[in-house]
């Protein structure tokens, strides 16, 4: 049994997951240039900090 196999696999699964998730966001945000606000946390990250 490899580990280091198992830990890869889970990994590239996990960025492939994620990868399918955040396509569809990008394409959707890049459609959409100019319509984004303060709102969008996509062009202005809201950090933990409650500031
Ligand atoms: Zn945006």
């Amino acid at each position: 049994m490899s580990l280091l196999a198992y830990v890869t696999g889970l990994v590239l699964v996990v960025l492939a997951v994620v990868a399918i998730v955040v396509t569809p966001l990008l394409i959707a945000h890049a459609r959409t240039t100019h319509d984004h606000g303060p709102t969008c946390w996509w062009c202005h990250p809201r950090l933990r900090r409650s500031r």
